[in-house]
């Protein structure tokens, strides 16, 4: 069974009028699954709130008290892309809780795989500042859950996003233990994750950076994507794979640069699910980021979400 993990609470995360990161792109998706009578074959489960102390195991002290005094006092901005409103405190516990929720589910084999419907996105998020529309890194809070809470070791993050995940780049450089593949535009924003960068100290080699040209062919992007599961992930033998799962690499995402179509987001997920089935039992946990073509971004969703579930 694949579960999706949803709550009202992401759309209370108000970006502002004009902000492409808005409630929209999940009221739009909801209505499609509906519609398309996936909704109705999902298990639907609400998250709960990430704790402080879950939190912190990526994020500062002062960094979680920023976001919170922020949203305490009204909100304002963290960067000029990055907006805290009243509720945005609350959403990014509860979207960082949503990944833990699943986890759980999936541990207790009360769910195959999931798919966090969630806002604020997390993998620009570094362990000292929210940025790039995120504010907390929902997929590395998830990786060091996975770690403490069940004590497994190796953790593979996949990260299909548009963007290079420099936050959670930054919160496993060093880490042996979570292998971090990042398939991106480059240059493009935030400006990392270049060929070059693989890890540091005993890191080394554990972070996969395949940056990608504007405009590049949706062909050579599977083989790169599939190439990389078969020569680095697979040796590896993740225990639990995560997904950060952007839909903003579709061809005509206002933002993007790259060609997928939506059903290239079947491959990539039956792809991964190929591999989890592979080594870890089949445990994934997919984790929305960006994606910001309003009508089409819920046809991207559902592509994953039919990837996901095993009967199709
Ligand atoms: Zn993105």
């Amino acid at each position: 069974m694949t579960v999706v993990i949803y709550d009202d609470i992401y759309l209370k995360h108000d970006t502002g009028p004009n902000h492409p990161e808005n409630a929209t792109r999940i009221i739009n998706t909801i209505e499609h699954l509906r519609s398309a009578g996936i909704w109705q074959k999902l298990d639907i489960k609400k998250p709960r709130a990430a704790t402080e102390e879950e939190v912190s195991a990526v994020h500062s002290i002062s960094q979680i008290e920023q976001i919170s005094e922020i949203a305490g006092s009204g909100g304002g901005y963290l960067d000029p892309d990055t907006y805290v409103s009243p509720y945005s405190y609350a959403a990014a516990l509860y979207a960082a809780g949503a990944a833990l929720a699943a986890i759980d589910l999936i541990m207790d084999k009360k769910a195959d795989n999931a798919f966090c419907l969630v806002r604020p996105p997390g993998h620009h998020a570094t362990p000292e500042k929210g940025m790039g529309f995120c504010l907390f890194n929902n997929v590395a809070i998830a990786a060091k859950y996975i770690q403490s809470r069940y004590s497994l070791d190796r953790i593979v993050i996949i990260d299909w996003d548009v963007h290079h995940g420099n936050g959670t780049q930054d919160a496993f450089y060093d880490d042996p233990s979570v292998m971090y593949f990042s398939m991106h535009r480059y240059p493009f924003y935030p400006g990392t994750g270049a060929e070059e960068e693989t890890g540091k100290d005993s890191g080394s080699g554990f972070t996969i950076n395949i940056p990608l040209s504007y405009n590049t062919e949706p062909q050579e992007y599977l083989k790169f994507f599939e190439d990389t599961l078969e020569k680095r992930i697979k040796p590896f033998k993740p225990e639990f794979i995560l997904i950060s799962s952007g839909f903003d690499a579709y061809r005509l995402d206002p933002i993007s640069g790259l060609n997928l179509e939506a059903s290239d987001y079947n491959k990539l997920t039956k792809l991964t699910q190929n591999v989890a089935k592979d080594c870890c039992d089949g445990r994934i946990v997919s984790c929305l980021e960006g994606g910001y073509h309003l009508l089409d971004l819920p046809k991207c969703i559902e592509e994953h979400l039919n990837g996901l579930m095993y009967d199709n």
